[in-house]
């Protein structure tokens, strides 16, 4: 009864993957222009850790050097 593996997913071509992952990078770019937004206009709340500090609100850490 064991039943031969079938993908269910339609088997991609590489043309198709190189444009899904030019889309993802550029969709990555867009997100980290997006937090790079937030941290700019935030109104930060640091958190005190060891050797560094770290916004509870958009996580930008500013790092202590001694
Ligand atoms: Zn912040």
């Amino acid at each position: 009864m064991a039943q031969p593996f079938i993908s269910n997913h339609s088997p991609h071509t590489v043309s198709e993957l190189k444009e899904e992952i030019k889309r993802l990078k550029e969709n990555i770019q867009m997100l980290e222009l997006e937090i790079q937004h937030i941290q700019k206009n935030c109104k930060h709340v640091f958190l005190e850790e060891q050797g560094f500090r770290k916004c509870m609100k958009c996580h930008k850490i500013d790092v202590y050097y001694y």
